[in-house]
């Protein structure tokens, strides 16, 4: 099939299958775009829709964004992981109230400056927002493409990047480029997916992947790492009240702005944690179960222990609080919000702990 047919082939497909009732697709003002392609890096639709929901709910208007807290943001977060994606959109957002009027830019390099926006979501923007002709490259875009022309080599290579880019853009049509860029999507979604549905596919008679059966083969996986292992122990300390010390991560590291438990190295380590910044010595620590919490660069195993405490006042330090029964709309990490829900169950069933 010549290059010139394959936006022709997907077009005709998304006329019959493609998605037009997703949230976002109503009323894509730019705005609605950006939010839902910053929230669809690395996540999938359908995990995305509540969290889009109710963030578009709570923050419905760039300036609301940007007048906005960054925990309130990081609260309405929480669960989507990659926080820094939720970082970079406020500080976005700020940007664009104050050099941009309120509105996002309409090309592609003052877009590319916005915290948090690359080349592929700019275009995207551009092409769903404006219907400007921007090709895209995310993760289903590259899928699509590497087993289309069964493209060898690992996508994160410089030159099968490049080779990538020049694909996408001979591809992008002139004419319904907001429809060709959700296909394109879609169709990675939906069919050409981790086990394709080749059947379905508006490509399986050209793609070359499929006519040599060797699909799944493409895109060729990232040389293989062993992920090294990092270890902490996360202290959760209780006051008689039931009430837990979160404090507020540096913005800079993992759960950057994120409220967490203080940490320490070892067990043993915890009475002079507690000397030192609180001032009090451990009535009873509880050692739970080890967890693991996976980041793209290394494994971390966490060892909560819950530290019961006795204190004579309140004790107030700088991006510190006692995390309550009425708890506070925060930005908490996975482990974290885990960890807490299984503190307020034992809590409502009145199992002791300590
Ligand atoms: S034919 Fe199969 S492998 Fe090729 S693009 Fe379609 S779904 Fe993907």
């Amino acid at each position: 099939m010549p290059i010139r047919t394959f936006n022709q082939y997907l077009l005709r497909w998304f006329d019959k299958y493609g998605r037009t009732d997703l949230p976002w697709q109503c009323d894509p003002t730019p705005y609605r775009v950006w939010i839902s392609e910053i929230m669809l890096q690395q996540t999938q639709v359908n995990t995305v829709i509540p969290y889009y929901q109710r963030f578009m709910e709570k923050f419905p208007e760039v300036q609301i964004l940007a007048d906005a807290l960054l925990d309130e943001v990081l609260h309405y977060w929480t669960g989507l992981g990659y926080y820094a994606r939720a970082r970079h959109l406020h500080l976005a957002a700020q940007q664009i109230c104050t050099e941009h009027h309120g509105e996002l830019p309409t090309d592609l390099n003052h877009l590319m400056r916005l915290p948090g926006i690359g080349r592929s979501t700019a275009g995207a923007i551009l092409a769903l927002a404006y219907g400007q002709r921007y090709p895209i490259l995310d993760g289903n875009v590259k899928r699509v493409l590497c087993r289309y022309y069964a493209l060898e080599g690992w996508v994160g290579e410089k030159k099968v990047a490049e080779k990538l880019w020049q694909l996408a853009d001979k591809n992008t049509p002139t004419k319904r480029v907001a429809d060709y860029t959700q296909a394109i999507m879609d169709l990675g979604a939906t069919v050409c997916t981790r086990r394709p549905q080749c059947g379905l596919c508006p490509f399986s008679s050209n793609c070359v992947a499929h006519k040599n059966g060797c699909e799944t083969a493409y895109p060729t996986p990232k040389p293989r790492k062993k992920l090294p292992v990092k270890t902490t122990v996360f202290i959760m300390l209780q006051n008689p009240l039931g009430e837990v010390l979160l404090e507020k991560r540096p913005m800079k590291g993992i759960w950057g702005g994120l409220w967490s438990f203080p940490e320490c190295s070892t067990v043993d380590e915890i009475p002079k944690w507690c000397s030192q910044h609180l001032d009090v010595a451990p009535l009873k620590c509880d050692t739970w179960a080890l967890l693991r919490h996976t980041f793209t660069h290394f494994h971390l195993e966490i060892t909560p222990v819950l530290v019961r405490i006795e204190l004579d006042q309140v004790v107030t330090l700088k991006n510190i609080l006692w995390y309550g029964t009425q708890p506070t709309a925060l930005g908490l990490a996975a482990p974290v919000v885990r960890l807490l829900t299984k503190l307020t169950r034992n809590q409502k069933t009145g199992e002791l702990l300590l």
